[in-house]
Formats: C-alpha cells, sequence, structure tokens
C-alpha cells in the first residue's frame, strides 16, 4: 500500500510569461521508500468554452489577474484531505479529488489545481514501481500495449502561427507539417531540417521569421493560402522533402466566427461556404487534417463537413469535445460531428478522464492526437501519453524553444530506451 505523505505546490511561469502551477506529490511506500512527482500544468489561448474551470486570481494588480495562488491554496487544503490515506493506484487518487471538487466543471477546486495533483500523483506511481511514465499508464489505462506495438504518434509539427498566438494577422491559427518517415528519430530530424529549410525561404523573400506563441513563424503573408502556398513550395523545391510531409491545420475557427459567419482573409463565409473553401485548400495542398474548421457550437455545419469530407481527412474536434467524455459522447460519436478527437490534459483537469476519453474515442474508431497548449511548460508528460496510448498523432509545436522541444526529445528518447 502507498500513501501520499506529502505535497508541495508553487507558481512557476509558463512560456508566455504567465503563472502556471507547479506540483510536487510525495509518494511513501511499505519499506518507507519515498517516491516524487513532479508536474508543470499547461495553459491556452483560443480556449474552448466548454472546458473545465482553470482558476485564476482575478487580482488585476498582479499578474495582470492571472495570479495561480487560489489553486495553489486550494492544492494545500485537498492534500490534508489526501495525506495518509492508502491508495493502489493514481487512478484512485483522481477519484478522491474528483469527489472533493464535486462539481461538473471543477469550479470548486480549479481544472489546473486538480491536474497538477493528477499529473504529479501518476509520475510519482511510476516511480514508485520503478517503471516509466509511459508504461504506467499503459498499464493502468491503455489495452493497446506500447510496448509490443511501439508505435509512435506522426508529429504534427507548427511551422507558422496565426489567429491569437501570433501578429501575423493570419486568420487561421496553425499550419502544420507532419513527417512521414515511419520513424520517429527521422521525423523529428525531418522537422528540424524543414523548420530551418523554412526560416531560410522566408527570410531571402523578405518575410519576418519573428515566431508566435508554439514557436512557429508569424510572417505578414496576405492570406492563408499564401502561407499554404510558401509551405508547400519550401517542401517541394527541396529533394530530400518532396513527398516527405503531410500538412495539417487548426483553424481554431471560433476566433473567427461573429454572428453565423467565418471571416478569413477579411473575406466572409457562411458555414457551406466555408466548407467549400477548405474543400479547395484539400485539392491544391497534401492536406490531412483540419482541427476546429468549425465553431464549438456550429454543429449543423460540423456534419455538414464531414459529410463532404469526412473520408478524405481527419476532422478534428478541440473546443468541439474538450477532451470531455459527455460532449465527445453526444456530438462525436452520436452526432457523427468530426472524426478525430484532440487531446488536451488540461481541458477535463485529470489524467484518469483524458485516459477515458480516449479509450471511448478508440473503441469507436476515432483517431486520437494529443495536444500541448499555446502556454506551456518544460513538462513532456503528453509525450509519455501519447505513447502509451498509442495515439496515431501528437501536436507539440515547433521544433523549437524549450517548452516545445521538451516534448520531441522525450519521445525519442522513450524510443531509444525501449
Ligand atoms: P490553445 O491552442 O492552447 O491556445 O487553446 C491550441 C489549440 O487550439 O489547439
Ligand atoms: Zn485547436
Amino acid at each position: 500500500m502507498t500513501k501520499i505523505t506529502n505535497i508541495k505546490a508553487n507558481w512557476i511561469l509558463d512560456s508566455r510569461s504567465i503563472p502556471t502551477i507547479y506540483t510536487e506529490v510525495f509518494l511513501t511506500d511499505e519499506l518507507g521508500n519515498i517516491h516524487v512527482g513532479r508536474a508543470g500544468v499547461p495553459s491556452g489561448a483560443s480556449t474552448g468554452t466548454y472546458e473545465a474551470l482553470e482558476l485564476r486570481d482575478g487580482d488585476n494588480d498582479v499578474f495582470d489577474g492571472k495570479g495561480v495562488l487560489k489553486a495553489i491554496e486550494n492544492i494545500n487544503s485537498t492534500a490534508l484531505d489526501l495525506l495518509n490515506i492508502n491508495f493502489e493506484t493514481a487512478r484512485e487518487i483522481d477519484e478522491f479529488i474528483l469527489k472533493i471538487d464535486g462539481t461538473e466543471n471543477k469550479t470548486k477546486l480549479g481544472a489546473n489545481c486538480i491536474l497538477g495533483i493528477s499529473m504529479a500523483a501518476h509520475r510519482a506511481f511510476a516511480s514508485s514501481l520503478g517503471v516509466e511514465l509511459w508504461q504506467y499508464l499503459s498499464d493502468l489505462y491503455f489495452e493497446s500495449n506500447a510496448e509490443e506495438n511501439s508505435r509512435f504518434p506522426q508529429i504534427m509539427c507548427n511551422v507558422i502561427n496565426g489567429g491569437v498566438h501570433a501578429d501575423s494577422g493570419l486568420s487561421i491559427q496553425e499550419f502544420m507539417i507532419i513527417p512521414q518517415t515511419g520513424d520517429i528519430e527521422t521525423d523529428v530530424q525531418f522537422c528540424s531540417e524543414f523548420y530551418g529549410t523554412l526560416k531560410k525561404s522566408l527570410k531571402k523573400a523578405g518575410y519576418s521569421i519573428s515566431l508566435g506563441d508554439e514557436g512557429g513563424f508569424a510572417p505578414h503573408f496576405t492570406s492563408c493560402q499564401g502561407a499554404l502556398e510558401f509551405i508547400n513550395t519550401t517542401i517541394n523545391e527541396n529533394d530530400k522533402f518532396g513527398g516527405k510531409f503531410k500538412m495539417a491545420l487548426d483553424c481554431a475557427a471560433s476566433e473567427f466566427l461573429s454572428g453565423g459567419i467565418y471571416t478569413i482573409d477579411k473575406k466572409q463565409f457562411n458555414g457551406p461556404e466555408l466548407v467549400d473553401y477548405y474543400s479547395k485548400l484539400v485539392e491544391n495542398f497534401p492536406i490531412i487534417s483540419i482541427e476546429d474548421g468549425f465553431g464549438e457550437d456550429d454543429i449543423e455545419n460540423w456534419i455538414l463537413f464531414r459529410e463532404k469530407l469526412g473520408d478524405k481527412i481527419l476532422q478534428v474536434g478541440d473546443d468541439l469535445y474538450v477532451t470531455n467524455t459527455k460532449r465527445f459522447q453526444k456530438f462525436g460519436i452520436e452526432m457523427t460531428a468530426g472524426n478525430a478527437i484532440l487531446i488536451k490534459l488540461n481541458q477535463i483537469g485529470s489524467v484518469s478522464q483524458t485516459a477515458d476519453v480516449i479509450n471511448l474515442a478508440h473503441a469507436n474508431n476515432f483517431e486520437t492526437a494529443v495536444s500541448h497548449r499555446s502556454g506551456e511548460t518544460n513538462d513532456d508528460f503528453i509525450a509519455d501519453l501519447s505513447f502509451a496510448a498509442q495515439s496515431k498523432y501528437i501536436k507539440i509545436g515547433a521544433p523549437a524553444r524549450g517548452e516545445r522541444v521538451s516534448k520531441y526529445n522525450r519521445l525519442m528518447e522513450i524510443k531509444r530506451n525501449l
């Protein structure tokens, strides 16, 4: 039997210089050995309306209202309830805290409070058993047998940033490439080499090489189509890259939707017109995935989109499902809006609930893409999660900056230690 003997929580800075929570969970096993798990909680900017609550202090004089002292207080008070109780698994700890919170959207304790303890507890349990985090997650939650299959996720690598992640003026938030080499180390190498090549091409063409929140470039193209053309040309001009990359978009469409009308590059579209716009992009570029092509409440057009293009590309629900089993069951499985789901731990706020929605998705033939947030720490939990769950995709930003490369490097480390 294992007991939690201490929990520490503090604020640290995330990649946007906004405070977030850093949690340490100390487990003591039967022999009296102490095992520590640590975790940094991520934070989004283009957040979905239906995400679990990220508790912020709201004191505008401190960190512009973004302090996390209340969430830390909640961790400290929850810790008092958790101390010296025997737990057999980290899932039991999740369930215990979820009961204390008792709300649908984690409005009592805050999803950031709960997730910090949950991630750190999973790491502490893995350490107490002397196994890698992915191994612990795989054994506890997933039937896919990561060790035997050892399929690594394909990387959705962000190369150009728009939307609320950059001041590039591009309406679409993320322009990504997906290397197709079939080997995780070569995929990482290709992401890096392409990123470097794109930087040179942008510079040569007179574009800015400043970066957005996820490490992709933020050039001022006059249209999203122009950005796609630039990326595609850079792929095809280089013999090494030709045919080796697919492309993906995260439109984060809620951000350019107003009064039922979508505005891209100053042009206005209703739902069916936007489906046509995406169809043309898919015809002209090797796009295999479009995330949040429609707003989180625009279910009708999500369904139209799936009927028109669902057999050609992945239609990934991010703000649509918010990693929430109930929303996914209703809009994904029952109403077939979308055919793939983005998985973000902090949208739902606990590791066990995240694992549950991944399993539900896989059981219903939906692909999963485990994802970072635009505000990140150097925590690499999602690399282990994606491998443990045998997710087909992982979305981890550009192959640059510490908070992004920590995930790239962890994927390679998992492979090298197999
Ligand atoms: P966010 O962006 O973390 O700012 O929500 C990521 C995404 O939309 O996938
Ligand atoms: Zn998204």
